[in-house]
């Protein structure tokens, strides 16, 4: 499940470069997760680390982005194709 920042985003930008997955840009207002590319850092970390970083603790679940681990898995072996 991908994750999802909600309007307490203070566009703080620390979240940005924690992600191992170049998921998160600064949007119109608030910074925004891309979906595509959030595997909620499986193959990375043990916990998200935008949710671990976030000072104000603005990030959820994307319920709109339900995925099993193994469709995490599989979104990052096609993040890593593409990067190689
Ligand atoms: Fe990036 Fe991980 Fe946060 Fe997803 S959970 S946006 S991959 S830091
Ligand atoms: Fe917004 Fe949290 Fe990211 Fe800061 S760390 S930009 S408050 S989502």
């Amino acid at each position: 499940m991908a994750l999802l920042i909600n309007s307490l985003c203070i566009n703080c930008d620390v979240c940005e470069p924690a992600c191992p997955n170049q998921a998160i840009t600064q949007g119109e207002e608030i910074y925004i997760i891309h979906p595509e590319r959030c595997t909620e850092c499986v193959g990375h970390f043990d916990e998200p680390q935008c949710v671990v970083v976030c000072p104000v603790e603005c990030i959820d679940k994307d319920p709109a982005h339900a995925e099993t681990e193994q469709q995490l898995l599989l979104k990052l072996l096609r993040l890593q194709e593409e990067s190689a």
